[in-house]
């Protein structure tokens, strides 16, 4: 039987109802798999209880810790895939980190739940299922890290939580699923990967992301530059517009070293240098912004990251930003 590894990481799937009926964590990795009927079936599992948190907690530190926490397992031939439950909120943060960070040819893939563990109907358990039925299959390998919830399967560039409850939250906007786990058999319709990886470094650099609101000035950005940012990720609105004010803030940082990403606000398409007024984005551009490239805000949080470990030149992080699609 193929061999998994399931590392659990909390997240409402790992949480029970308290006393006052709200969720807390609750729930160990082995217990996880023993609330999925017949899963030993499908894998012998090893259980990794990496951490027992709500997503809200993954910062930089643990996703250097859970890169190398993979890293290390795959050192063991044996293992077919990794599962990693987690917390929907930030999911596709942590699944886009490892898409950055693994090279290895076998799948990993997240899962999480919207319902607790105490609900008669939480979706981690299926969820979970479906993970293990993609970890066990050779078709799964080479697509890239995978998250995947309510039989979808969505790469980790481009999913995005869409729904603050629903089991239904999570889309890839015009990228799609890339599969579908049905009662019969998983579906694998095409792959999305990154084609850039980095090595995982020590640390990780201070990246803040800004969201821009009519009627803002430069005071933010300001902030940002005096108190340490070495990076800034601005969600501008549609093209990669910002309120006039913030040019000068722009200018700022760029001119003191610290790269500045444009990203939009709108939920699918590019950014690009399309607009001359003030705070247009052709203006943005030259004055040296690196475009997202329709990657998020908070997946271009971590992109940029991890492109200032290897470099603060705004043209070659672009080319980084650029290799990731292309
Ligand atoms: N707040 C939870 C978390 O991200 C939500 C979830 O897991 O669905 O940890």
């Amino acid at each position: 039987m193929k061999k998994v590894v399931i590392v659990a990481t909390g997240g409402t799937i790992a949480m029970k109802k308290d006393k006052s009926g709200k969720s807390i964590p609750a729930v160990s990795g082995e217990e996880l798999l023993d609330s999925v009927p017949g899963i030993r079936e499908i894998a012998d599992f090893e259980v990794v209880n990496f951490s027992n948190f709500a997503s809200c907690n993954m910062k930089p530190e643990n996703l250097l810790k859970l890169a190398n926490k993979v890293k290390d397992i795959f050192i063991n031939k044996d293992i077919s895939g990794i599962i990693i439950t987690h917390g929907t909120d930030t999911i596709e943060d942590s699944a886009f980190f490892l898409e950055l960070t693994i090279l290895d040819s076998r799948p990993i893939i997240f899962t999480a739940a919207q319902r607790d563990a105490s609900e008669f109907d939480s979706d981690g358990p299926r969820n979970i299922r479906n993970a293990a039925r993609i970890a066990v299959d050779e078709r799964a390998k080479n697509r890239g890290v995978m998250v995947s919830l309510n039989e979808k399967i969505f790469s980790a560039l481009y999913v995005n939580k869409k729904h603050t409850s629903n089991v239904e939250t999570f889309s890839s906007g015009d990228m799609g699923i890339i599969g579908y786990a049905d009662i019969d058999r998983l579906l694998f319709y095409n792959s999305q990967k990154s084609k850039f990886k980095f090595d995982i470094p020590d640390n990780f650099p201070t990246v803040i992301p800004i969201l821009a609101y009519t009627g803002m000035d430069s005071s933010i950005v300001e902030f940002c530059i005096n108190n340490g940012a070495k990076g800034i990720v601005i969600e501008a609105f549609g093209r990669g517009n910002v309120p006039p004010e913030l040019e000068d803030g722009i200018i700022m940082a760029i001119e003191r070293q610290i790269p500045v990403v444009i990203t939009s606000r709108c939920h699918s398409g590019r950014v690009l240098p399309v607009y001359s007024y003030k705070g247009g984005s052709s203006r943005l551009k030259d004055f040296g912004c690196i475009f997202s490239e329709g990657i998020s805000t908070a997946k271009s949080r971590l992109l940029l990251g991890l492109a200032l470990t290897k470099t603060n030149s705004c043209s070659k992080i672009q080319k980084i930003f650029n290799s990731i699609i292309s």
